[in-house]
């Protein structure tokens, strides 16, 4: 018995018509903007696959990555604590040389400007150790940001101030008071060490999620002049973007956010925008519903 052949598709049904409801709801979000330029249908399309297979394994493994990362900077912060060190930069300043925390400081700034708090979020070895006493305290900090300020303003100025009346720098040397490019070399250097070690760990264990973040630490506000310059220009540069519509109000990103950012809200009102953001991408692997995105 004849049998008809059953017609070829149309585009209708196996174009780009059809595909964002049959596609998924991460694969809409991550890719549809190159996948609209395309008629192929998305069973076909290597490319999709392949997107799709990658976009779900980065979401399953960006956080345990990125918090390795972090952990390992933290153990090795003993070998280069003094690329942090807000003193070396006075001692620096003193005798006309540009020292490694100098230089450190100098990029964490300029990072800032594309790739905003990253540095926070993903490497800095002070997030570690603050990050893994997150299982022990883990009490959302909402308030007093501006403390920071109130170290930061008046260390600044002492910076500056010296360098204008040493008539500025004289010399760049990155490993200034360090032997063989360490920072411990001495048992003094150690006591150093671990009194930076305590500074940072105590207001996490006593006052909560980071809260050397928030409240002390004399590089945040590098970044934040950094942010804060970019987002007056408005140039391309790593950010969060949310789609309201997918939100189903659960809550997790705001309960999960190392800043305690109120990301909920954030998303409810799409103004993603936030200075103390450290772009960890923890609110976005831990939607469900993809409502945030990585956006450059
Ligand atoms: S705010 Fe300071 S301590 Fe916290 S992650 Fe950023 S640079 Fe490190
Ligand atoms: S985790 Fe996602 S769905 Fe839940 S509140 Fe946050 S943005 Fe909305
Ligand atoms: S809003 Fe998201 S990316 Fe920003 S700090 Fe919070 S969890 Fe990380």
């Amino acid at each position: 018995m004849y049998r008809r052949p059953r017609p070829m598709p149309t585009k209708r049904e196996t174009g780009k018509a059809l595909r964002p409801a049959a596609r998924s709801v991460a694969v809409q979000t991550e890719w549809q903007a190159f996948c609209d330029l395309c008629a192929m249908n998305e069973t076909v399309c290597w490319y999709y696959r392949m997107q799709t297979k990658m976009s779900f394994i980065m979401k399953k493994r960006r956080q345990k990555i990125r918090t390795g990362i972090i952990l390992v900077s933290f153990f090795l912060f003993p070998a280069f604590f003094y690329f942090f060190s807000p003193y070396l930069i006075i001692e620096g300043t003193l005798n006309g040389v540009i020292t490694g925390s100098f230089v450190m400081f100098t990029l964490q700034f300029i990072s800032a400007l594309i790739f905003g708090r990253a540095f926070c979020g993903w490497v800095c070895p002070a997030g570690g150790a603050q990050e893994a006493l997150i299982t022990v305290r883990n009490k959302r900090i909402t308030k007093s940001n501006f403390i920071k300020w109130l170290i930061w303003t008046p260390w600044i100025a002492v910076i500056i101030l010296l360098a204008v009346k040493n008539g500025g720098y004289r010399q760049l040397n990155p490993l200034y008071q360090m032997k063989f490019g360490l920072s411990i070399d001495s048992v003094q250097a150690l006591i150093t060490y671990l009194m930076v070690l305590m500074l940072i760990v105590l207001p996490a264990l006593i006052v909560g999620r980071r809260s050397f973040c928030h409240h002390l630490c004399w590089m945040a506000p590098f970044m934040i002049i950094g942010r804060k310059i970019r987002n007056v220009f408005g140039w391309r540069s790593l950010r969060l973007e949310a789609m309201p519509d997918q939100c189903t109000h659960c809550h997790t990103c705001t309960e999960n956010c190392p800043m305690s950012l109120p990301v909920e809200l954030m998303v409810e009102f799409n103004k993603m925008e936030n200075t103390e953001c450290i772009l960890c991408a923890t609110c976005i692997d831990g939607c469900k519903s993809k409502a945030i995105k990585y956006l450059f």
